[in-house]
């Protein structure tokens, strides 16, 4: 549609003319193929804390590659495998993955956690919690290294059915991130009644707020809510020395973002790992 195409041009080199022409002609099947041809791939972000620059953690972000498109963004099929039913088998293909791959992080000696993302769809499932807890045991990682994500909106739309699911994925042990907060219209008083344990705050918030008075009283005002709430607080969409330098300013916790580094594929990371190495921002010479 025209405002997707239109927001999709204010973000240049994230989507070629080629894949935004074939955004809407994938089927299900062509879902399902990808998964079975091993043509999903999961690249890794990291997440550093403010005061050290070390990396306690990933965010696990899914993509395609296409024989012929190249590299699909998430955003290109994943509303798609929600409208078509298929996306707990995406889910279950990313959870699997991701926790294959963090076995093999900390088989290394590297003890960070991984974030996946959940869609509005699967939170509805109601054996969804079980499913995550099997795979994770199966694979042998512990509750607590697994975070899962959910965006605002999505657990706004339906509070009530998505809240059973997401308190017995913190029963279990596992954490519960709040994604893009900020985007949505959810108060503290709702947000106090779900057991998230991290606040990520939307790049929409963060990018830019010190030269915009406005974004930084947003900014700061949803950290002090996150702290207030007892929630690790992340900000999203980092992108430079000045976004950088602002939130440890306010006191957030962590920061994700392409200052400190974009997606990469797992090797990228053990390859970090290979230099000593978790240490990712404190290494640069602008930093404050
Ligand atoms: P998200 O969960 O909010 O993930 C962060 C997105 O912001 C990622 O886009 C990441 O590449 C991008 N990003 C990170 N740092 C920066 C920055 O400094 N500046 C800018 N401009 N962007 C930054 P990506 O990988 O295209 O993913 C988009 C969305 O697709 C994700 O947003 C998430 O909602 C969804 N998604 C990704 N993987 C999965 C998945 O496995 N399952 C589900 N259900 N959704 C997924
Ligand atoms: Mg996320
Ligand atoms: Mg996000
Ligand atoms: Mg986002």
């Amino acid at each position: 549609d025209g405002l997707a195409n239109l927001i999709a041009r204010f973000r240049p080199g994230e989507v070629s003319d080629k894949q935004r022409e074939a955004q809407y002609s994938f089927t299900p099947n062509d879902i399902r193929r990808a998964i079975i041809n091993r043509e999903l791939v999961l690249h890794h972000q990291p997440k550093v804390t403010t005061h050290s620059g070390v990396m306690r953690g990933v965010e696990a972000l899914v993509r395609w590659q296409h024989p012929e498109l190249g590299l699909v963004p998430p955003s290109n099929f994943i509303p798609m495998a929600e409208e078509a039913g298929i996306i707990d088998e995406l889910t279950d293909w990313v959870l699997e993955t991701a926790l294959k791959q963090l076995r093999d992080w900390h088989a290394r000696g590297l003890t960070i956690s991984v974030a996946v993302n959940l869609s509005a769809k699967s939170l509805s499932t109601p054996d969804l919690a079980d499913r995550i807890a099997a795979v994770t045991s199966r694979i042998g990682i512990e509750p607590k290294y697994l975070l899962l994500e959910i965006t605002e909106t999505a657990v706004m739309s339906d509070l009530a059915l998505s809240l059973g699911t997401l308190a017995r994925l913190r029963l279990k042990g596992f954490g519960l991130g709040i994604d893009d907060f900020g985007t949505g219209f959810s108060s503290m008083q709702q947000l106090s009644r779900i057991p998230f344990t991290e606040l990520k705050i939307d790049r929409s918030l963060v990018h830019g707020a010190s030269e915009k008075p406005h974004l930084h009283v947003m900014l700061q005002s949803t950290i002090e809510m996150g702290k207030k709430l007892h929630l690790t607080t992340v900000a999203e969409g980092v992108e430079n020395p000045s976004d950088w330098q602002l939130i440890r300013l306010l006191g957030c916790d962590v920061a994700q973002g392409f200052y400190v580094s974009k997606p990469v594929p797992g090797d990228a990371l053990a390859g970090w790992l290979k230099q000593g190495t978790q240490h990712l921002r404190p290494q640069r010479p602008s930093m404050g």
